[in-house]
């Protein structure tokens, strides 16, 4: 008997084998393709699987294999190159692979749902039909047409036969006799068109030729922000279609989608699928299929979406491909740009990673020649890169956490009729209440952290477990009502410029007040509308979006970055500043950039000011190549969460003795940077590796000594291979 092997999403890291459901012969057991979802008992619910494999034995003595209750689908609904996607990713995350399986379907098919099938009901003949001999049907012209038509189509939609004139009693005929039959053919899209696009400056166009459609090679497409990078993207995925192929494209967060699909509408008539979370069920599931039965032309989605099946892939881009956002940062934590380029590999396409920052990790790809270097040098047309202007914020008084020269430079900017950008990496009103009499600081009583005070809201929360409560009238400590906000976030220079520029529209881009859907959408519609305002965010204004009418751009307070604990601190302090920098002067109109700082000849800042990114990132490179830093060396990281710090260091020293880390090397147990979260006590294990493959050996290790750990049941634990936080 055949034995189906599938996928289950628990946290077991293993597969489950069942006997086929009752009704389905031996032979179509075998024959069933992996990639179908089949139902089958698990405990005492019954669960939806993922077929991996048919088998002819199991290690479970047969008398105890239960038969699974219905194979779900009649082909594969995840694409065989997707399937050995999530092999490769389950073994390198060391991830349960039921759990990486389940991330490749939508919610809804991953619950057992049927498949919103693509297809259309079409007519066309039986066997017994085409076997019909000539002039059989004489006596019934009206018969004989119908089949006539579909002798010469081989198969229509109703819909076209009634436009040729039959009627449903003749249809009516011909299956009552057996002649003709009804069957599902995958909907066909019209075929693709498209704009002439702009000349392509040299660069561009350099880059375009050297990214060949015909097999996989990865590419970093480095451009700073304005050189021309989405237009080298849209003429890649020309090419895609031109070749009757789908492009797939990776932007870091939801609000760009609508923005990249508008540009792509633009120039393309093409089905174009959006992948998304903001979505609903439905929409998603629509799109998912879209994608898969090759309807969509073009996919276009976040993280998630590097596991949609496409039926003809031909292109994979990964936009702003620096941005953490790529990077799933619990339960499976995966890196959906580096899978990105795994599964252009196994698709055998070309993928591009584009930013105008990259990753140290993808330089180093690039310098030591895995990926191709394709450089974009120059801004589009006039526009010129923006010089830094530092201000010097020591002793200046501030107000909303903005300098007299910053304020004057926004009304200047406004007066001519144009935008300003202010950037402030900090939402709510002030992080931190504190008590001016006795010195009380209103702290989470589930974190290690303090509470920001939201003034509108007239409440105190915590940005790190969520925790809310409404704001003291009197120090909780003291009694005192000298309860003052220390510091400044997006709501309070928010309330500082209505009261300067009571007569312009100042838009507030934070995840408070852009939490409705569309929000985004709608507030890029009013600003490049053209109107003179400021726009006041955090980094959600600094990726991608594109304001042709600033001409200025603030950081108000980066100066956090320049002392992070974590070794990735300056690589993503040179990024932030360089992206926020890059949304001035996108257009005809120069830019100007003011950064504020306490900090003025800071040398990290210096370096990144006088000499650019590149030069810095250089600088960052040999820095981590001393350490044996990644992407140098390979990073692991073990956490756990517990009761107590006591019990989570406890079970991280029992895996560190029960592991030979070999020419690898663990640093700890010790506390992570935040040690209680949501009340939880956390701890790390770090493991450094020379080499991928003895990291792996180190995660392998440890990851069967957690899970042979009595102390590893009753505590949470979790591992993340190439972790981004440390
Ligand atoms: P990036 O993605 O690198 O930020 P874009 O592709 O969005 O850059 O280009 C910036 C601006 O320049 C856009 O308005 C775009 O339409 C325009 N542009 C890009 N390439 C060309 C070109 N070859 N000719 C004319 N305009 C171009
Ligand atoms: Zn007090
Ligand atoms: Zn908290």
């Amino acid at each position: 008997m055949p034995i189906l092997r599938l996928a289950i999403a628990t946290p077991l890291r293993r597969l489950f084998d069942y006997l086929p459901p009752a009704g389905l012969d031996g032979d179509s057991a075998a024959s069933l393709a992996p990639g179908n979802r089949v139902l089958a008992p698990f405990g005492s619910r019954r669960v939806c699987g993922v077929l991996v494999e048919v088998s002819d034995s199991s290690e479970v003595p047969e008398g105890k294999l239960k038969p699974a209750l219905e194979v779900l689908d009649s082909a594969p609904l995840v694409s065989a190159p997707v399937l050995e996607l999530c092999h490769w990713a389950a073994e390198y995350y060391r991830h349960p692979v039921g759990e990486v399986l389940t991330a490749a379907f939508p919610t809804g098919l991953r619950k057992g749902k049927t498949s919103a099938n693509d297809t259309e009901t079409v007519w066309r003949l039986s066997a017994r039909g085409k076997g019909l001999p000539e002039g059989a049907l004489k006596s019934a012209p009206r018969q004989a047409e119908l089949l006539d038509a579909l002798q010469r189509e081989s198969a229509l939609t109703w819909d076209s036969l009634k436009a040729r004139g039959h009627n449903s009693a003749t249809r009516r005929a011909l299956l009552d006799k057996g002649l003709i039959e009804q069957t599902q053919r995958p909907l066909t899209p019209a075929p693709p068109a498209w704009r002439e696009g702009p000349t392509l400056s040299p660069e561009q166009a350099a880059a375009v030729d050297a990214v060949d459609g015909s097999g996989f090679a990865a590419h970093l497409l480095h451009g700073v922000t304005g050189s021309g990078k989405t237009e080298v993207y849209l003429k890649l995925v020309e090419q895609a279609l031109a070749a009757g192929r789908q492009a797939l494209l990776l932007v870091p967060e939801i609000g760009l989608t609508p923005q990249l699909a508008e540009r792509l509408s633009q120039r393309f008539d093409a089905e174009i699928a959006a992948l998304h979370s903001g979505l609903a069920d439905g929409a998603r599931e629509a799109a998912w299929e879209a994608a898969r039965s090759g309807r969509a032309h073009i996919v276009i989605g976040t993280r998630s979406a590097v596991f949609a099946s496409l039926a003809r892939p031909g292109l994979i881009v990964v936009d702003e491909e620096h941005d953490a956002s790529f990077k799933q940062q619990d339960g499976f934590r995966y890196s959906a740009r580096d899978l990105a380029v795994k599964r252009a590999q196994l698709e055998n396409v070309p993928v591009v990673l584009g930013s105008a920052t990259p990753s140290l990790e993808t330089l180093q790809n690039a310098h030591a020649g895995r990926y191709r270097h394709l450089r974009l040098t120059a801004r589009i047309g006039d526009a010129r890169l923006p010089g830094v202007d530092i201000v010097d914020v020591r002793r200046l008084p501030l107000k909303g956490g903005l300098s007299e020269n910053l304020l004057s430079a926004v009304a200047a900017e406004l007066d001519a009729g144009n935008q300003a950008l202010l950037f402030l990496n900090r939402r709510g009103y002030a992080p931190t209440l504190q008590c001016h009499d006795c010195g009380f600081i209103a702290d989470c009583r589930h974190c290690d952290a303090r509470l920001t005070l939201h003034r509108a809201a007239g409440e105190l929360r915590c940005h790190h477990c969520g925790w809310r409560e409404p704001l003291p009238q009197r120090c909780p400590s003291c009694g005192s009502r000298a309860l003052n906000a220390r510091g400044v976030g997006t709501e309070q220079a928010e309330s500082v410029l209505n009261e300067r520029f009571a007569e312009h529209s100042i838009y507030r881009v934070d995840r408070d007040s852009m939490q409705k859907r569309g929000a985004m959408a709608a507030l890029m519609n009013k600003v490049n509308s053209g109107e003179p305002c400021i726009l006041l965010g955090t980094q959600m204004l600094t990726k991608g979006h594109h304001f042709p009418g600033v001409t200025l751009v603030g950081l108000l307070d980066t100066d956090a970055s320049l002392f992070s604990a974590d070794f990735r601190g300056p690589e993503r302090m040179g990024q932030l500043i360089t992206q926020v920098a890059g949304r001035a002067g996108r257009a005809e109109r120069p830019g100007r950039v003011m950064l504020q700082t306490h900090y003025p000849d800071h040398p990290l800042l210096r370096t990144l000011l006088e000499r650019g990114y590149d030069d810095y990132a250089e600088q960052l490179l040999a820095e981590r190549q001393q350490m044996a830093l990644p992407p140098f060396g390979q990073l692991l990281m073990l956490r756990a969460e517990a009761a107590s710090l006591d019990s989570a260091e406890q079970f991280l020293a029992g895996l560190r003795q029960a592991t030979a880390p070999g020419d690898a090397q663990l640093i700890g147990p010790l506390p992570a940077p935040m040690q209680r979260r949501g009340g939880r006590f956390r701890a790390q294990l770090l493991g450094l590796a020379p080499t991928r493959a003895s990291l792996q050996r180190l995660a392998v290790q440890l990851v069967h000594a957690a899970e042979e750990s009595p102390a590893g049941k009753r505590l949470r634990w979790s591992l993340d291979i190439d972790p981004l936080e440390s």
